[in-house]
């Protein structure tokens, strides 16, 4: 099920690094905060250890992205790494408001397996890959941050996520119990609960919009417990909440993110039609096929900070796949490094920090086989994320991120 967060008052989401004198907040809900916020108001009502973490593994509770609260919500999620948008005038098209409208994002994931695919086949291009701006002619250059889509008439208007930050605070606390202490000042930059409207002058709340799954089958009892320590403002998320940061209202919602199958299958087509198109383009065109090889193409699109190995179980930024018995490697990672850092649940102790594969990596792959055969595991993938940590919302992942069918400006 979806579940949405709506923040009634600011919100810290960071962790405290040892380093560095400010707590900045990330502008998503990480796993880990509401297990943690969970715990906490479980530990308040006497439970003790064991009884938190039996209750709290019930759950499986993914990373929760942020929306402004107008019209429906179609879905919310972070930009693939692969998105591009104009340098001069970046952002989306569809926006409503003339002032956040851009000249568009794009993404450039499929292009880019249907031209390395057609290498691989001997394909000779007279340039290289490139994408420019098609309103402007400008260069493109990467879109980060998180995004979401609405209904919008009879269309889709997409939104970047604006953040507001509330007025920064002196604050001193303790990197080993997050209580006050006097030693250590930080300066918080809390998250607004508001952003701009997407039509209006004015403000509107946010939401931030997560996967909930039940992993035992006392699932109601776990649901209603979570929602009355939250709702009930019996524990509250992320750092200060003590002074009256992070409360919230959690409930379930509908979204309408296609499925599994339509975005595997749309993503297939998008490649087979883009290979049509570029191959028309090599200067060899005739010796060329005239389809891609067979099988099943996908992506596995990181949600979270992903805490990869490699075969020798070295810290790796790659991700390797074992489906069925196929050992896949990516035909194209898309990736920058990231800290997996965090705070153990049951003993509000900092755990090791480990290197991480950004939120928004991008992996391609290719399986041998038809799609029947492919979305059990897939489907598992999606489920239980990839990689390590991931009872901390790390590794969440997307199989064929809806964005990479963007392959014309939105
Ligand atoms: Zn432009």
């Amino acid at each position: 099920m979806w579940a949405s967060i709506e923040p009634q008052t600011p919100i810290i989401l960071g962790d405290v690094r040892g380093d560095s004198q400010f707590l900045t907040t990330r502008h998503y809900i990480p796993a880990r905060a509401v297990r943690g916020a969970w715990a906490n108001g479980l530990a308040r009502q006497g439970k003790n250890t064991e009884e938190i973490l039996r209750t709290v593994d019930s759950l499986r509770i993914g990373n929760f992205f942020p929306a402004p609260a107008w019209r429906e919500l179609r879905y919310a999620l972070p930009l693939p790494m692969s998105a591009m948008s104009c340098k001069r005038k970046g952002g989306f098209r569809t926006a409503p408001d003339p002032d956040q409208r851009g000249h568009g994002v794009v993404d450039t994931l499929i292009p880019r397996l249907a031209y390395r695919l057609l290498e691989a086949k001997g394909a000779h291009f007279a340039v290289p890959f490139a994408l420019s701006c098609r309103e402007c002619g400008d260069r493109m250059e990467p879109e980060s941050g998180f995004y979401s889509v609405h209904r919008y008439g009879n269309q889709s208007a997409y939104l970047a996520f604006r953040p507001r930050f509330h007025a920064q605070t002196k604050v001193a606390i303790s990197r080993h119990r997050r209580a006050a202490v006097e030693s250590m000042l930080y300066t918080a930059s809390a998250l607004s609960p508001y952003t701009s409207h997407p039509e209006k002058d004015e403000e509107t709340r946010i939401h931030f919009v997560g996967r909930i799954d039940f992993t035992k089958d006392d699932e109601g009892r776990a649901w209603s417990s979570l929602q009355r320590i939250l709702n009930d403002g019996l524990s509250a998320l992320g750092a200060l909440r003590t002074r009256g940061y992070g409360r919230v209202k959690i409930v379930e919602t509908e979204i309408s993110l296609p499925t599994l199958k339509e975005r595997v299958e749309g993503f297939n087509q998008t490649l087979h039609k883009l290979w049509r198109e570029l191959r028309a383009l090599a200067l060899n065109s005739h010796n060329l096929p005239a389809e891609p090889p067979e099988g099943v193409y996908f992506t596995v699109d990181l949600l979270a900070p992903g805490v990869l190995r490699d075969e020798h179980g070295l810290p790796s930024l790659m991700l390797t796949l074992n489906l069925g018995d196929q050992t896949l490697q990516p035909l194209l990672g898309i990736t920058r490094p990231d800290m997996a850092s965090g705070w153990c649940v049951a003993w509000g102790l900092p755990r090791p920090t480990h290197l991480a594969a950004r939120i928004g990596s991008v992996y391609a792959f290719h399986w041998e086989g038809d799609l029947e055969k492919a979305l059990p595991y897939l489907e598992a993938l999606e489920r239980e994320g990839v990689g390590q940590r991931r009872e901390e919302g790390f590794g969440e992942c997307l199989i064929c991120h809806p964005f990479h069918l963007e392959v014309e400006e939105k």
